[in-house]
């Protein structure tokens, strides 16, 4: 958490006011959320003065496209907040630690309980660099994702988004059909699939009838082409829905507001419960730290 839907909720929320306004300043209180940069200073340097021209994203990182060039990467991993606000009179949260102000006004905060997510300015590389980009994402005939990642080498190894990158069903099958580990495994990699996490790697499966454990090599042509399909209609109805707000897990859009998407899930942290097409009770596997919730049945 949060996943892609999430991720793109934030993403289109942000791109409504952001895009246009001028970073006036970035004060940063913890250095661990700008790790990459030297000191806290050299992020503020690199950020104040310029203006937001573009809101991306690229499987599971926000990306502000910056006037010189340069781009503002916002990595939420587990535990990363982003919220706005009217200036600095509304109360900060515990955790704050980057508050984005701009000349037109409003602030934008970065609240993280674990600072496990982190903010950097990536420059492009000179002109003529060869850049070595994953082979899975090069498999994409198109899409604004191989552009992405070559203008920030710090994504170059990303896999396939299911989005960005415009892959058909018979080049998901030639990925599927090199790799031998389990589909769960393979699904929540993000060095072949960038995106997709726990949540929604579980809800394609059980919406293409697959089971968790399955090597991925084995899907015959109809399975790929299900587990395809379902992929991307399960992240586009969770988008919809403005991402998915668990109880363990409650995410928020920037303007404090929840997912929708929770109440549609079919299998993820339901065990127990009746499976909601043939009312077995669901099943949760776990593999090292990874739970997968699963039906039996409905799955093979
Ligand atoms: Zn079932």
């Amino acid at each position: 958490m949060p996943e892609l839907p999430e991720i793109e909720t934030i993403r289109a929320s942000l791109s409504r006011d952001l895009v246009g306004k001028k970073i006036k300043g970035a004060a940063v209180t913890s250095g661990k959320i700008v790790r990459r940069h030297k000191t806290a200073k050299d992020f503020r340097t690199a950020v104040e003065g310029h203006t937001i021209k573009s809101a991306q994203r690229l499987g599971k990182n926000l990306i502000f496209g910056l006037d010189n060039g340069t781009s503002l990467v916002i990595d939420l991993d587990v535990s990363g907040h982003i919220l706005r606000s009217q200036g600095p009179k509304d109360e900060k949260p515990k955790h704050t630690h980057v508050v984005f102000t701009f000349t037109q006004g409003g602030e934008i905060r970065y609240v993280d309980a674990l600072s496990k997510g982190e903010l950097y300015v990536s420059t492009p590389p000179p002109e003529g660099t060869e850049v070595e980009i994953s082979k899975f994402a090069r498999l994409s005939v198109g899409g604004d994702g191989l552009g992405l990642r070559k203008q920030i080498p710090e994504l170059t190894s990303l896999g396939i988004d299911p989005f960005e990158d415009q892959i058909g069903w018979d080049r998901f099958a030639a990925i599927l059909r090199s790799r031998t580990t389990d589909l769960k495994s393979v699904l929540t990699d993000q060095n072949i699939l960038a995106g997709l996490g726990e949540i929604y790697a579980d809800e394609a499966l059980f919406a293409a009838g697959l089971g968790h454990d399955r090597e991925a090599e084995s899907l015959s042509t109809i399975e790929i082409r299900r587990l395809h399909r379902a992929i991307t209609e399960i992240l586009q109805e969770a988008i919809k829905y403005g991402g998915s707000s668990l109880e363990k897990e409650p995410f928020r859009d920037p303007d404090g507001k929840e997912g929708n998407y929770q109440q549609y899930l079919q299998v993820y942290d339901r065990e127990g419960l009746p499976c909601m097409q043939c009312r077995q009770p669901i099943k949760k596997a776990v593999n090292k730290s990874q739970a997968t919730f699963y039906c039996d049945k409905c799955q093979s």
